[in-house]
């Protein structure tokens, strides 16, 4: 298939209601289960190890009109809480036996909870990932979380994860996050021939299709981008930091494209690339994936690193993919992101790297005030 073929088969997989990506996958596999994860990081190894499809959970995007959720959420609230908690209410994640959420932050605790109790009858299940990433007993709790979570899965549904099942799943995971480094690392050198719309387009559907299969196409996809036709323009490099939970609508990311920034780092779908090197291959694989959830992970405002600045992982990032500026991006009311987004300001202004803000939310409809920000930011920066 031509690059341009996989997208639109991307396109159209991302468009599909989450329920009925995961009943067309039931069908093909009669008596399977499908399990969703809210952001941002879930071990997905789990849910596969288990013989079930593992789903991203990333709300209701621009495509459902909140009716129900409102009435149980301050308004103060990011939107991807609330548009969640609707597709329960509009029956969009029929079909979907379970969802897993973690302690990112007070709302996604929150959420975990009015989910349970507005649908009792699916398995809802917290994770309480550790913290404290200097304890020598960290590791260890992160595998006893793990177990915990398999412990609910035979429990609801019967279906157990052996460590010899959850060993194959952590290689097929490593395989596929391989190949989504493989495709950074591409846009990073020839941010020409791969655009940001394109890349998250690619990512959101790998999460949402068995990773055997996303596996081929990303494989596909990487060869076909080697041999695409496209001129290096006069763009900024830029670095998109703030959008790892909620995401971004498609129409923000390509006004940023359309405004003169090459988006050459982001932290868009961070949860499913989370690990910065494969997960170890010997040992228990429940220690295993444990240990890599606090010594490999990305830097993220949703994991407390005592072990460094705030801002260390990004001006890293920024001087890894030889960017110019970064353009924060946090969901409107995501705690998270904007307390950190004081402490990496500062770091960055010490390191003299310009930066802007651009707020946004999931039923983001006009754009032209945030574009006009950027051309100007842009303008600034090139024609200085
Ligand atoms: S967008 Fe921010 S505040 Fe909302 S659930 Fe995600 S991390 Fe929490």
């Amino acid at each position: 298939m031509t690059p341009e073929q996989i997208l639109d088969q991307c396109r159209e997989l991302v468009a599909r209601p989450l329920g009925a990506v995961a009943e067309r996958w039931k069908a093909a596999h009669p008596g399977g289960r499908a399990v969703a994860a809210y952001p941002v990081w879930a071990p997905a190894e789990l849910i596969h190890a288990a013989g079930m499809l593992p789903l991203s959970l990333l709300g209701g995007g621009t495509s459902v009109e909140l009716t129900h959720a409102d009435a149980r959420f301050q308004s103060f609230v990011c939107s991807i809480a609330k548009s969640t908690l609707e597709l329960g209410f509009q029956d969009i994640v029929k079909g979907i036996d379970g969802f897993v959420f973690s302690n990112i932050c007070d709302v996604a605790r929150n959420l975990s909870s009015i989910y349970h109790r507005n649908f009792p009858d699916v398995f809802v299940e917290y994770l309480h990932l550790p913290q404290n990433s200097t304890s020598p007993g960290v590791a260890g709790y992160a595998a006893s979380e793990l177990r915990r979570l398999t412990q609910g899965f035979e429990g609801a549904f019967g279906l157990k994860v052996t460590e010899p099942a959850l060993a194959k799943s952590i290689e097929t995971y490593n395989a596929l996050r391989a190949r989504v480094r493989a495709l950074y690392a591409f846009r990073i050198a020839e941010p020409q021939r791969l655009s940001t719309t394109d890349l998250y387009v690619t990512l959101r559907a790998a999460t949402l299709a068995p990773p055997e299969d996303a596996i081929g196409w990303l494989d596909d996809l990487l060869a076909g981008l080697r041999l695409r036709d496209a001129r290096p323009r006069d763009r900024l490099r830029v670095v998109v930091e703030g959008a790892f939970c909620e995401q971004p609508p498609l129409g923000l990311l390509e006004v940023l494209e359309e405004a003169g920034c090459y988006v050459v780092e982001d932290d868009l779908m961070l949860g499913w690339r989370w690990f910065t090197a494969d997960v170890a291959g010997d040992g228990d694989p429940f220690e295993r994936l444990g240990a890599a959830y606090v010594n490999q992970a990305v830097p993220s405002s949703v994991r407390h690193e005592g072990r460094e600045h705030r801002s260390t992982g990004l001006i890293e990032k920024v001087r890894r993919a030889n960017a110019q500026a970064v353009v924060f991006m946090p969901a409107k009311f995501c705690e998270p992101a904007l307390f950190d987004y004081v402490l990496m300001k500062q770091g960055l202004e010490r390191a003299g790297i310009p930066h802007m803000i651009v707020e946004f939310e999931e039923k983001m409809w006009t754009f032209e005030r945030t574009r006009n920000e950027i051309e100007t930011f842009v303008e600034s920066m090139l024609f200085d």
